[in-house]
């Protein structure tokens, strides 16, 4: 059977083949590259040691005199502050950890709060400029999700508009506001809790769930329960994060393997008068890239999902 639905948080087009789920597919590798595999790589521009190789840094986490995490200027910046530009911002690169050979997959729970930290004061720093609009915070972990050196990094850079991704979103919790006399996110995280079958994890503070219709398959959200802005997020909230982030990434290593995913934060506009601040919650999709998209995605903006969102949550469930 074949359905239409509508991915709730972003109002995208989705049509539900539950039976293409038993298509062939090729299994994803479970292992990583045995060169990759090290420590320390010489070649490599992020890695402790080979500093010559990278531009400016902008903010550093030290342990026993020894970065362990840090923000650098990107080198080839999707935008810059020239002055000849007609649009301006900032891009940094964060370097998640200065092992070449750590991951998502990896990580301990000190490392993610680390990174966590180094996020959030990237993001308060970039909003300082109040040109920017937006503040975009991402993470593409292998070629297959876009990532283009080995070593694990983020990217977070500002703009000087709201994207339209984000401006779909906050035009559906307005329009829901204004219907309903509610946010939409505490309704969604009232539904979700009742209707359990769709939550991975739940404590005061965070809502991890699989919405029940989603743009890209296996979308898994880490919502946050209160209208903070990304960058006012109290340190022991961004424990709390990282304990999440960790054993998400255990039950996702666990179901796929080493499996490319991307990952990104969905957070209130900057600077700007009307930000949403009580009917829009911060949120981190992440994405893995084993259902992937093609030509009838690109074609038509429409996506096409083939499994429960269920049967993926019954899967990652931790507690
Ligand atoms: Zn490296
Ligand atoms: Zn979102």
């Amino acid at each position: 059977m074949k359905e239409l639905g509508i991915d709730t948080l972003n109002n995208s087009k989705v049509i539900i083949a539950r039976d293409r789920k038993d298509r062939p597919m090729d299994e994803i590798k479970k292992e990583i590259n045995k060169e990759d595999n090290e420590e320390y790589n010489k070649e490599c521009p992020f890695c402790r040691g080979n500093e010559e190789q990278i531009t400016e840094e902008t903010y550093v986490i030290k342990k026993n005199t020894q970065w362990i995490v840090k923000s650098v200027k990107n080198k080839y910046p999707i935008i810059d502050n020239n002055p000849l530009n007609e649009i301006k911002g900032e891009h940094d690169v964060i370097i998640d950890t200065y092992k070449h050979n750590g991951n998502f997959y990896n990580m301990n729970e000190e490392e993610f709060y680390n990174l966590l930290l180094v996020y959030k004061k990237r993001f308060k720093d970039f909003k300082e400029d109040e040109n920017t609009k937006y503040i975009c915070l991402f993470k593409n972990y292998l070629r297959d999700a876009g990532a283009s050196l080995m070593h694990p990094h983020s990217q977070i850079l500002s703009l000087p508009f709201i994207p339209p991704n984000l401006e779909e979103e906050y035009k559906v919790c307005d329009g829901f506001y204004k219907k309903m006399g509610i946010n939409m996110y505490k309704y969604i995280i009232q539904e979700e809790i009742k209707y359990e079958k769709r939550l991975i994890y739940n404590d005061v503070d965070f809502l991890v769930f699989v919405p029940q219709v989603c743009r890209f398959t296996g979308d898994t959200v880490i919502l946050f329960k209160d209208n903070l802005y990304f960058y006012e997020v109290e340190d022991n909230k961004l424990k709390k994060l990282s304990f999440i982030l960790k054993k998400l990434f255990d039950k996702i290593y666990e179901e796929n393997g080493n499996c490319p995913f991307n990952l990104y934060i969905h957070a209130h506009p900057v600077n700007e008068e009307n930000d949403y601040r009580d009917i829009y919650n911060v949120h981190i999709h992440i994405v893995p890239r084993k259902f992937n998209f093609g030509g009838f995605e690109l074609s038509t903006g429409m996506y096409v999902s083939s499994i429960k969102s269920e049967d993926i949550a019954k899967k990652l469930k931790f507690d």
